[in-house]
């Protein structure tokens, strides 16, 4: 069992990717090389900018080489929710962006010729406890009523092994908007295109202060050497450090941790998902699990929302799991188990714009797609890159106002209280 990811072992970082230490200057700076930054930095360099993308660790290393590679419409919160919460207009212009975001990546990949086995699979989200389908019907009826959406049906317990082999759910809702890709292809497919419109990328280049020279930004990274830029955007979601407060005092890691099993057999893959669907549950501890392009099946998921577990532990935790969905696995072994930093804000909604007042004013930021991100941090990070070139004035989520709380980088103290309270929710509703 390798404790990696399976995404970066089958498509590793391209050893040929034109890599650079960081200039003396540039135009736009922007911390974190994932999805976000990424897709932002591609904007900039067809717009003129000289950019620099700068990360920790290697090119694409967070998140976005990590994750389930499933794109699901809608936010973490719920489009009911949403609409409760902000307006119905609000609420409908939100869920049509969501829509939108999976699209973006779809005519990305297909426009710059990323391979990333994007494919329009459909997802669907799975009943754990028999009363969790009367809400799950309502969903469905209120998104064609208040959404005009009809891309979503349910799917009653009896006709579910239509759509996955096992008997563990009692109901589900299919959404056939949903997709798929291979995240690793993705992020190193996006560097490379970056690369290619002039994007210049830097490695093992950590940010460890920011603060104002003049009419510019000055960046020190852990080497003491320092780089000016006019604009900076960070890009750093479930990553964040403390270099910025106001970013941290918004934005907290939540861990999250996924298997692989070996390669299934045609006749198994098309037991287990004959739809090739994505795979949600309805738990606050969910599930997420797809076959991999590969056939393989990953299953993902977290027993509590640290980011510091033993992945070797956590691959007994998440195989005992899967088999009680999926007992047929009983004989896969463990390929890969590993983990990786979700980005959570205390309102489950993404942020994005730019920093109000104090000594960073100006900064750009985008954070909080809380597991939505594939899609989400996509289409985020771009309208970034239009805002910073001057293309529009602000991004979406922009105007949702963001309660900060100076408490919220001490997530090791809070995070097993809210932890504890999922679990009593998960055994009581
Ligand atoms: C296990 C897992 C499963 C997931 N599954 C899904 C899924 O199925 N579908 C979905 O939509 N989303 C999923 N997500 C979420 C999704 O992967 C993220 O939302 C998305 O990748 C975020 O992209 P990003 O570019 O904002 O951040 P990241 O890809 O996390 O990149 C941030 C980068 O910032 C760098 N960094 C941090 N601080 C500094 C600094 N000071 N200086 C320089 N660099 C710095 C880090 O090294 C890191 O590489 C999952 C996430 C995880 C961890």
């Amino acid at each position: 069992m390798q404790t990696a990811p399976f995404w970066t072992d089958d498509f590793p970082r391209p050893t040929d990717l034109p890599v650079q230490a960081p200039p003396e200057r540039t135009d736009v700076a922007i911390v974190g090389s994932g999805y976000t930054g990424l897709s932002a930095a591609r904007v900039l360099a067809r717009a003129g900018y000289d950019v620099t993308v700068l990360d920790a660790e290697t090119i694409g290393w967070g998140a976005s080489s990590r994750n389930g590679g499933m794109m699901t419409t809608g936010l973490k919160d719920d489009a009911q929710h949403i609409c409760k919460q902000y307006g119905n207009e609000l609420g409908r212009r939100l869920w049509e962006w969501s829509l939108d975001a999976v699209d973006f990546v779809e005519k990305s990949v297909g426009e710059a010729g990323i391979d990333c086995d994007f494919a329009r699979r459909g997802y669907l989200y799975l009943a754990y406890k028999p009363g969790h389908v009367e809400a799950m019907q309502e969903s469905v009826a209120w998104h064609a009523r208040q959404l005009d959406y009809h891309d979503m049906h349910f799917v009653p317990r009896e006709e579910l092994s239509e759509e996955i082999g096992t008997a563990a759910y009692f109901g589900g809702v299919v959404d056939s908007r949903a997709a798929g890709l291979h995240p690793a292809k993705y992020v190193f497919g996006l560097a490379r295109i970056a690369a290619e419109e002039g994007v210049r990328l830097a490695e093992q280049s950590p940010v460890t202060a920011i603060d104002k020279a003049g009419e510019e930004w000055r960046l020190e990274t852990s080497s003491k050497r320092s780089l000016y830029a006019s604009q900076i955007f960070i890009a750093t979601n479930g990553y964040t450090t403390d270099v910025l407060p106001y970013i941290r005092n918004g934005v907290f890691p939540v861990g999250s941790y996924i298997i692989t099993t070996e390669p299934l057999s045609p006749a198994l893959q098309a037991e287990l998902s004959p739809r090739g669907r994505m795979f949600v549950d309805s738990k606050n501890f969910l599930n997420y699990f797809r076959l991999t392009p590969d056939g393989r099946m990953l299953f993902g998921g977290r027993h509590n929302l640290s980011p510091n577990l033993d992945v070797t532990e956590s691959a007994h935790m998440m195989r005992r799991r899967m088999l009680e969905v999926f007992p047929q696995l009983a004989d896969a072994a463990v390929s890969h188990t590993w983990s990786g930093n979700l980005g959570l804000t205390f309102d489950l909604m993404p942020h994005a714009g730019r920093i109000a007042s104090g000594p960073h004013a100006g900064i750009a930021y985008a954070y909080g797609y809380a597991g939505h991100g594939v899609a989400v941090a996509s289409y985020l990070g771009h309208e970034i890159g239009r805002m910073l070139s001057g293309e529009r004035a602000s991004v979406t989520f922009a105007d949702i106002r963001q309660q900060r709380y100076f408490f919220t980088r001490y997530d090791s103290l809070y995070l097993p209280f809210v932890s504890a309270w999922f679990r009593i929710l998960d055994r009581v509703r």
